[in-house]
């Protein structure tokens, strides 16, 4: 049973939040020039918040997404003792995650930093091409940005640059999408080595399609990557297909099969998969769920947000009724089988439908390469 604060975190994803004056200004600082939020990405478009009990939310907002946030119930207010969060009668007292301070600065070569790396609450990442190979229908990547490879030099620089912030130091690093062309998979395996060679020790992850020849999974353990997030993404191969036709050339098995080597080298507590939750029946993502979890690899619920730049903007997201049932039948499945509902990192949790719990076994990031690196 979902407690009141666990609850409202779903209503905002699914319904959004408006920004009192008081907040906005706030937020905005006294120049005005501090944005709301980067909302760089279909599933992180709104603003961060931390609600009471260390429970994570990216709230979406009209500014960003206007097709679904019109006047929702949900009011993040300030008074004197900070902010917090108005719905209905209840009132749940939050820290805003402020974007860090390098979003306006540009590097040594004179282009942006957020060109190369955007830091979301704890966790900075980087998508050392831009745009995408492939053509996902619910991903903004492909129809905001066209491909192009960035410069290993500045990707390094801007993961420095991200541990370094004031405001918003990254404690970890996520090494994400687009997907590289064939001919672009030997620059992605440059990235990762230099990367990790470059900072040894930190928590460094990637996400990304496991095509044929692109990861090597014992070459990537070996050179020091801490884990891996391969997304099944839908579970059903028939929704797949039509939502998202070249990632879905490779089959469920095939997916199913690479998860499973992964976490026979990486170990279980290191692989995850995010299924986006709205984009198919429950039941689907269920079975989704009970595949991941029985070969001890973390389910990870990630509510389906239409993004305005994609072919879906149309579509509404999950209502909150749907998500909250999603997520109890899969917490029980992840019981069933002795895994957790992923991330691990707690303020990742922001744009998926996890929580902490008693266990222990969920925890904040804190690198060693923070302090090194200031
Ligand atoms: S493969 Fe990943 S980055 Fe590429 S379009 Fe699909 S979701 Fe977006």
């Amino acid at each position: 049973m979902l407690t009141a604060v666990q609850r409202l975190k779903i209503d905002l994803m699914t319904e959004g939040i408006s920004v009192s004056e008081a907040a906005r200004r706030k937020i905005i600082g006294r120049k005005g020039n501090r944005p709301l939020t980067l909302a760089d990405y279909a599933s992180t478009s709104g603003i961060a918040l931390e609600l009471e009990g260390d429970i994570w939310v990216n709230a979406p907002i009209h500014d960003f997404n206007p097709n679904f946030v019109e006047t929702p119930p949900h009011v993040l207010h300030l008074d004197d003792n900070g902010f917090f969060v108005r719905s209905g009668r209840l009132e749940v007292p939050a820290n805003f995650v402020p974007v860090p301070d390098y979003h306006d600065q540009k590097n040594p070569w004179g282009e942006p930093y957020t060109s190369f790396a955007i830091t979301h609450t704890d966790r900075v990442r980087i998508s050392p091409i831009e745009g995408c190979g492939l053509v996902c229908k619910f991903c903004d990547l492909p129809y905001q940005f066209r491909y192009r490879k960035k410069s290993i030099e500045g990707l390094v620089d801007s993961v420095r640059k991200a541990l370094q912030d004031k405001r918003l130091p990254a404690q970890h690093v996520l090494i994400s999408g687009g997907t590289p062309k064939p001919e672009d998979y030997e620059y992605e395996h440059q990235v990762y080595e230099a990367i990790t060679a470059a900072f040894p020790g930190l928590d460094i992850d990637i996400m990304m399609v496991p095509s044929p020849g692109l990861l090597d999974l014992q070459h990537l353990k070996d050179i020091g990557i801490h884990g891996l997030s391969i997304n099944l993404e839908l579970f059903n191969q028939r929704h797949a297909d039509k939502v998202m036709p070249l990632k879905a050339r490779l089959t469920r098995d095939q997916y199913l099969n690479f998860i499973e080597r992964a976490v026979e080298i990486f170990g279980p507590d290191r692989v995850r998969s995010l299924l986006l939750v709205g984009l198919e029946s429950i039941d689907d993502t269920l079975k989704g769920v009970e595949a991941l979890a029985e070969r001890a690899c973390q389910p990870v619920l990630s509510p389906f947000r239409p993004d305005p730049a994609t072919p879906l903007r149309h579509l509404q997201p999950p209502s909150g009724d749907f998500l909250g049932e999603v997520y109890e039948r899969s917490l029980n499945i992840a019981e069933r089988h002795a895994v957790k509902l992923g991330p691990r990192c707690i303020p990742c949790h922001h744009n998926t439908l996890t929580y902490p719990d008693r266990s222990g076994w969920y925890r904040k990031s804190h690198s060693a390469q923070t302090a090194a690196a200031t």
